[in-house]
């Protein structure tokens, strides 16, 4: 689907230094339709509203997972992070946590931050007020409803946003936070590729003095029960590989 491609590389690939010098000049004298499109995909990208993305504190790492809660493979991560005694976030989908809420009590109960993604995992840069409200404040009823817990991360799907969406969220109590290492793990067969890939950027984030936001999928937005395999045995391995170094945080220990 086009749609999907354009926000899938919007979504990992402009992240070019020069790009967003560039890309805040255009913003400040004001940008056409296209490019104010753009920037709003951009996850480095401030211009839309502060986010929260990562501390400089080299030597942190938080792992995320996006589009959960998935009832074959967040089971199966669950398993990996207590063998680790690790604690993660899970940015969850409303729809998707109303079906499986026994699933959202587990991950609460193990000690994870959960967080919203919105109920239906929409385009919110293209969403009118109303329903970018709508989106938030239901996933936050419900996940708050099931867990007995506030929620108090908020991240956009497809990192798209305008300012009016980062204040939608802040006025019903949350953080919006975005990410500094992603790659597309949720088409990528193989596990090597994604963990290599994660890897550089962890070191290279670490070496330019930050904390590294890792973002994976334990599910789909398109579908629940999505195969999640690669990014469940990637998710441990980048564990065993960063545990004696590195610290796994929540995004709690961030804000
Ligand atoms: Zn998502």
């Amino acid at each position: 689907m086009p749609l999907r491609r354009t926000l899938e590389d919007r979504m990992l690939f402009p992240l070019a230094t020069g790009i967003s010098v560039g890309l805040g000049a255009a913003a400040g004298l004001g940008l056409a339709a296209g490019g104010y499109a753009y920037a709003a995909m951009w996850p480095g990208s401030q211009i839309f509203g502060r986010a929260l993305i990562a501390p400089p504190r080299p030597g942190e790492l938080a792992l995320t997972f996006d589009d959960s809660p998935n009832p074959v493979w967040t089971p199966r991560l669950l398993d990996i992070l207590a063998s680790h005694d690790v604690r993660a976030t899970f940015f969850m989908v409303g729809s998707h946590a109303q079906a499986e809420p026994e699933l959202v009590r587990r991950v609460v109960a193990a000690g994870h931050l959960i967080g919203n993604h919105s109920w239906s995992h929409a385009n919110l840069a293209l969403a009118a007020p109303s329903r970018v409200r709508e989106e938030l404040l239901r996933t936050s009823e419900t996940l708050e409803q099931i867990a007995g817990v506030p929620v108090k991360f908020f991240r956009p799907p497809f990192g798209a946003r305008r300012p009016d969406v980062l204040r939608t969220a802040r006025r019903l109590g949350m953080v919006p936070v975005l990410w500094n290492a992603m790659t597309s793990d949720w088409k990528e067969p193989s596990t090597e590729k994604i963990v290599q890939r994660l890897t550089h950027m962890i070191d290279r984030l670490e070496r330019q003095g930050h904390a590294a936001n890792i973002v994976l999928h334990d599910g789909s937005h398109l579908d629940r029960g999505a195969h999640r395999g690669p990014s469940v045995a990637a998710a441990g391995q980048l564990i065993a590989r960063y545990k004696d170094t590195h610290r796994f945080v929540t995004l709690g220990a961030w804000s």
